[in-house]
């Protein structure tokens, strides 16, 4: 079980199936420590209003964060998320979801995350890299990201469904390890049934060589709340370029 799930989608996402409300309830029922809302931005269907941060901190236990999950666009400087609300979330995810310009293409994905972290660096977590149709080169892009403080996304849900590209995450992990980057266990939950869920996750670290604790970003509710006052600065200094 994810204690700090970082990653998971509400009707708010087009692909959502449960209410924010329902997800609450059920991190609770779970006893989790914190649970991140991080509906899809514009450009994935998404709908993010001001609303969302107004839902309590805390709730029944659980520490509420409010996130969103924006995608990676062939035009770097390009953001499905409203500029306005950009200082407020507590964590910014991106990945790859809508097909690019030779997106098989390891290379090519390598220099369009470089190029969008680099024109949005208050992205705080990369959401599934390595799933398929996104190839990935994480040998030179993982150490090249590092510095960036950004962290790497093991995501249950593809992992599950078999959507993820074992060694390239297999080679990722190893990269983040050796050169003392961060990762984050997420379930990337579009039902109340995935809350928490790492299942996969876990069975995907047993064929590893163990990855030491303080590489796992949610580890505790501590280190989450560590990263998030850490990456905090970078929301207000820098504005999204084109908001919407
Ligand atoms: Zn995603
Ligand atoms: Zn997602």
């Amino acid at each position: 079980m994810i204690k700090c799930d970082l990653h998971t989608h509400t009707l708010k996402s087009r692909c959502g199936y449960c209410s924010p409300l329902e997800m609450m309830n059920q991190a609770a029922d779970l006893g989790l420590d914190a649970l991140a809302i991080t509906d899809h931005g514009t450009y994935t269907g998404g709908y993010i209003s001001h609303a969302l941060f107004r839902l309590p901190d805390m709730y029944r236990g659980v520490r509420v964060l409010k996130g969103v999950e924006v995608t990676i666009c062939e035009d770097a400087q390009k953001i499905g998320l409203p500029a306005k609300y950009l200082h407020n979330f507590d964590l910014v995810i991106s990945g790859f979801h809508n097909a690019l310009p030779e997106s098989d293409n390891p290379k090519k994905n390598n220099e369009y995350l470089i190029r969008y972290l680099d024109a949005h660096p208050y992205i705080d977590i990369i959401s599934h890299p390595g799933s398929n149709g996104f190839p990935l080169d994480m040998s030179s892009v993982i150490p090249e990201l590092i510095p960036r403080g950004v962290a790497f996304e093991l995501n249950n849900a593809k992992l599950a469904q078999g959507k993820a590209d074992l060694e390239q995450l297999r080679v990722m992990v190893e990269m983040v390890v050796t050169h003392q980057g961060r990762l984050v266990l997420n379930s990337d939950a579009h039902t109340v049934f995935e809350v928490g869920q790492d299942d996969a996750i876990r069975a995907f670290l047993d064929t590893l060589t163990p990855v030491p604790e303080s590489c796992i970003v949610n580890r505790n509710l501590e280190s989450v709340v560590a990263f998030i006052e850490e990456r905090k600065p970078a929301k207000f200094v820098h504005k999204c370029n084109k908001g919407i």
